[in-house]
């Protein structure tokens, strides 16, 4: 589940950060709607932007054993491979889920440990916690993850930090279905996504409810044809993050 609009979190200091993490600290009091747009024009990268030509296809939430499996039959029959954003959580409970969505040739990365909020500054907790989810991915894999999403899209300074201790690139998003609503339907994901899409986004959707209303994962499954048939008539190939052209490190 990306965005956070409910109270905001606590406000950090961005002075003394990178640059780019400082636009993503000084965001992130804001719902992720707003920031959005600035991450996408001062740190594309960090948006996920990769090759024009390309759009990458990203899962967040899982892993789940009713509605994942739903999604790996559904990208098979499509021709296309993408990228997991895991919970170690999730990980540990459905190991097979996670071993048989990277033997489907998919993409395994990490979402965090559990789908918290950063209330307080933790930054020993996040390196703990990234530590231990990308340990989990690699020891079901045998593939280090590349890639970090932090659970609302929320990147803190310390999960910055944790998310390059761990090896990992942070990466956001460029387009999402808003898929995680009550009322998404298959049409309303489809046209989400295709307000938001151009050739080099990245885009944002939940392969579960785990963190969403009940079953709307029905919904984002009803929309992935159109998805991607609607990339590629535009000449628009889709794959995961791993070959989207954006730089690891
Ligand atoms: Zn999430």
């Amino acid at each position: 589940m990306p965005p956070s609009f409910g109270p905001s979190p606590v406000r950090r200091a961005a002075a003394v950060l990178t640059p780019p993490a400082a636009v993503v600290a000084t965001a992130h009091i804001a719902p992720a709607a707003t920031w959005l747009p600035v991450v996408r024009r001062r740190v594309p990268r960090l948006a996920g932007v990769g090759h024009p030509s390309h759009v990458a296809l990203t899962f967040d939430d899982g892993p789940d054993p009713d509605s994942t499996p739903r999604f790996l039959d559904a990208l098979e029959e499509l021709g296309v491979r993408a990228t997991f954003f895991v919970l170690g959580d999730g990980a540990v409970r459905h190991p097979s889920v996670v071993r048989e969505t990277f033997r489907r040739g998919h993409e395994l990365a990490v979402h965090g440990w559990s789908h918290d909020r950063p209330w307080l500054p933790a930054p020993a907790d996040d390196v703990r916690a990234l530590l231990r989810a990308a340990g989990v991915v690699r020891d079901l894999t045998g593939r280090r993850p590349l890639w970090y999403r932090p659970p609302y899209g929320i990147l803190t300074s310390g999960r910055w930090a944790a998310a390059r201790a761990a090896g990992m690139r942070p990466v956001l998003w460029t387009a999402w279905g808003r898929d995680w609503t009550a009322g998404a339907t298959a049409a309303s994901v489809r046209s989400a996504v295709a307000a938001g899409l151009r050739g080099g986004g990245t885009v944002l959707l939940h392969d579960t409810d785990r963190m969403s209303a009940p079953g709307c994962w029905r919904a984002t499954l009803g929309a992935l044809p159109g998805i991607v048939h609607g990339c590629r008539r535009a000449g628009l190939a889709v794959g995961p993050l791993a070959e989207h052209g954006v730089h690891r490190r």
